[in-house]
């Protein structure tokens, strides 16, 4: 069979089925399955060697019924438009499943910032911001880091906005480092939002998660703070890890934080002393109990779906599952905690991060985390519930609340 890969449609046929299990018309479904806006920008500068290079940028402001857009900015040479409209959709669903005050949004470069010097990168960021202030701003459109963006790029890109409009205004963009107006632990907080939805999938299944054997793909920022306090928190057995070179498994277990310095020193985990190398596509059909892809979209699809042998899938990744795959796990009695649950803890964090930068008044990590368990709870049970209502899978439990919770913003202000 094929499957139709392209992001977008994905998340279109998605949300069809949202509409479908809700009974709502196909008006409605027409109106939320495209973004109110979507930007595309030129980015040309001068490279180190002398050349001159032309990038191409994205903005996809999906829906701010809700609040203002939030959503990361992706630098990737595979971005394209399509995923960037994705990612803004699934935005839109993340904080409307957690209940935060915001809309979705998303963006993106097509680049390579591993070949890039710190000069090249920092030109980029404050390009980027440049072409797209217009339509930026703390109760518009805040941006936030993503896959090979941080905190540093995070800070250019605040202070390149701040010179364009010569005020301070540090929530115009989350993830900052601490001394600019960072939140306590946002560096954690999507693997540790992940961590309590775990957390509590365990507990319905009856995992004891001690012991309890993980396998992580991508050992980024959001697989690898998931590794580590799996690890030293529960106890957890750290099977195997990958990223973008290949993968690392070790039967009794390796250490993460081990498996960090590693990749810290040579860029790859591959090589971590007592491991033994594999593929991507192996770890993702490793007999575990825990299974987290964190790196890119559509790694668990027809192809693989039924090889799948763990008991509990978080999704850190946006977009790991096809839908196809959605309904085999399901049949399979796999528990999904679907990524736009899964991985909200970072945007969660995000609006603490900007809720603290209103009123210049910073919380203790203690503070933070208390308050993301008490998010991705509740989170979590109403997925679960919403789930069993319409005996369906969890993902679509999760659109159904979020949906549902957009629909009512739309109506309220009059726009349908
Ligand atoms: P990151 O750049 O810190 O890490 C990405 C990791 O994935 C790297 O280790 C990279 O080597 C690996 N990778 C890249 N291509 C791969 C491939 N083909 N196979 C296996 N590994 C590969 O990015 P991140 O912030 O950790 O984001 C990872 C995923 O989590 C993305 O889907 C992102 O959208 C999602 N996410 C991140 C956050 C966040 O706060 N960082 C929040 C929500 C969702």
């Amino acid at each position: 069979m094929t499957e139709n890969l392209d992001p977008f449609s994905i998340s279109q046929k998605q949300l069809y089925e949202a509409c479908k299990i809700k009974g709502y018309d196909t008006q409605i479904y027409e109106t939320l399955s495209v973004p109110e806006r979507f930007v595309e920008v030129k980015i040309t500068m001068k490279m180190d060697n002398g050349t001159i290079k032309t990038f191409k940028g994205f903005r996809s402001q999906y829906n701010t019924a809700r609040g203002p857009g939030k959503g990361g900015i992706r630098w990737h040479p595979e971005e394209s438009a399509s995923l960037v409209k994705a990612l803004s959709a699934w935005m839109t669903w993340k904080t409307a499943c957690v209940d935060i005050p915001l809309g979705g949004a998303k963006g993106g470069i097509i680049c390579d910032p591993k070949g890039m010097s710190s000069r090249e990168l920092e030109t980029l960021a404050r390009s980027y911001i440049r072409q797209l202030a217009d339509v930026l701003g703390p109760n518009v459109d805040v941006p936030a880091p993503d896959v090979y963006t941080n905190p540093q790029i995070m800070a250019w890109m605040m202070d390149e906005y701040e010179k364009i409009t010569r005020k301070h205004v540090p929530s115009i963009i989350t993830g900052k480092p601490l001394p600019l107006g960072g939140s306590a632990g946002r560096s954690i907080a999507t693997a540790q939002g992940g961590v309590y939805t775990i957390r509590e999938a365990a507990k319905d299944i009856g995992l004891n998660l001690n012991g309890a054997k993980v396998a992580v793909q991508g050992y980024g920022n959001a697989g690898s703070w998931a590794a580590k306090l799996l690890h030293d928190e529960f106890g957890c057995t750290i099977i195997a890890v990958s990223d973008s070179r290949g993968g690392i498994y070790a039967k009794e277990g390796l250490n993460p934080h081990k498996a960090a310095e590693h990749k810290e020193n040579t860029r790859s985990v591959i090589g971590l002393k007592g491991t033994e190398e594999i593929t991507n596509e192996d770890l993702l059909e490793l007999e575990c109990d825990i299974l987290i892809p964190a790196a890119l979209e559509n790694v668990i699809t027809h192809e693989n779906a039924q090889n799948i042998k763990t008991k509990i899938i978080c999704e850190l990744a946006n977009g790991p599952t096809t839908p196809y795959a959605d309904d085999l796990l399901f049949d399979n009695n796999i528990l999904v905690i679907p990524d736009f649950l899964a991985n909200a803890g970072g945007v969660t964090v995000s609006y603490f991060e900007m809720v603290q930068g209103y009123y210049l008044y910073f919380w203790t990590e203690k503070e933070v985390f208390a308050a993301l368990d008490r998010v991705m709870t509740n989170a979590y049970r109403s997925t679960i519930e919403e789930a069993k209502k319409y005996n369906t899978h969890n993902r679509m439990g999760a659109y159904s609340i979020s949906v549902e919770r957009v629909l009512e913003a739309m109506k309220l202000r009059g726009w349908i």
